[in-house]
């Protein structure tokens, strides 16, 4: 099947939502079965963009230089045009991988909790905070869905269901109540770590832009103590991975939003 796909369905503005498949190496091949199951879909409110992208050089999305990348372009432009307040990514994995993605040692190693597992090998989890804390608002639902690479029928329709609903949801807290009918462990943990979230790296992050708006930043070891700095005076519970991350978001932003002050 071919892997480029993108339709709008549903004639209003708000809310926008925006599913992507296929941000990174060969995952479109899959994940583009996820997303025609969609295609039909009866958008009674608002609107939906889903979109599937073709094969790409394969770099995680926790990596700062996807954004920078051919792919990564397209996934943000696609954003700032449509400025989704429900976006949701499809990924899929090897079977060899499912543990490095569930394990709870993922946010010592990568910044970020690990994901859930919903039922047949399909999980749910934010998305990278590197976009979730520079194009979104704190309450929009900015999440993925991982798939098992060449998917059977079960997983598909796992994944079906919950795309369904999130096209039929019009907000965060509808979406995490209807999922939570059916998987109500599963949110009840998604949202531990969303408060966990809004606690200390969403408020530093918004620290970080203020503080770095007003000062002039001239290399990477400046950002890095602004940082410390803010981490010191506020106390937020960020590990070093995070920290890294905190800087690493910071350049999206200046990338991406505000590409008239960038550093000099
Ligand atoms: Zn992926």
């Amino acid at each position: 099947m071919e892997a480029n796909f993108f339709k709008v369905m549903g004639e209003k503005e708000n809310p926008t939502r925006l599913f992507i498949g296929g941000l990174h190496g060969k995952e479109g091949l899959s994940t583009i079965h996820a997303i025609k199951t969609v295609e039909d879909t009866d958008i009674k409110e608002g609107k939906l963009v889903i979109c599937n992208l073709t094969t790409s050089p394969y770099l995680s999305t926790l990596d700062p230089l996807y954004y920078l990348s051919l792919a990564g372009m397209k996934v943000i432009e696609l954003i700032k045009k449509y400025q989704p307040t429900i976006y949701l990514e499809l990924h899929c994995y090897h079977p060899d991988n499912k543990d490095k993605l569930i394990n709870n040692n993922r946010k010592d190693l990568f910044g970020v909790p690990g994901l859930v597992e919903l039922e047949k090998g399909v999980m749910i989890g934010s998305t990278s905070p590197m976009i979730r804390s520079v194009f979104f608002n704190l309450n929009d639902f900015p999440f993925i869905l991982e798939i098992p690479c060449n998917p059977t029928t079960e997983s598909l329709e796992i994944s079906n269901n919950i795309m369904n609903i999130v096209a039929g949801s019009c907000d965060r807290s509808q979406i995490m109540e209807k999922i939570g009918r059916i998987y109500p462990r599963q949110i009840e943990l998604l949202e531990e770590y969303f408060k966990e979230f809004s606690q200390n790296f969403w408020p530093a992050f918004q620290e970080v832009k203020k503080k770095a708006s007003e000062t002039k930043l001239k290399n990477f070891q400046d950002i890095d103590e602004l940082i410390i700095g803010i981490i010191g005076k506020e106390g937020f519970n960020l590990n070093s991975v995070q920290l890294k991350q905190l800087g690493q978001a910071l350049m999206v932003w200046h990338e991406y939003s505000f590409q008239n002050h960038g550093f000099d």
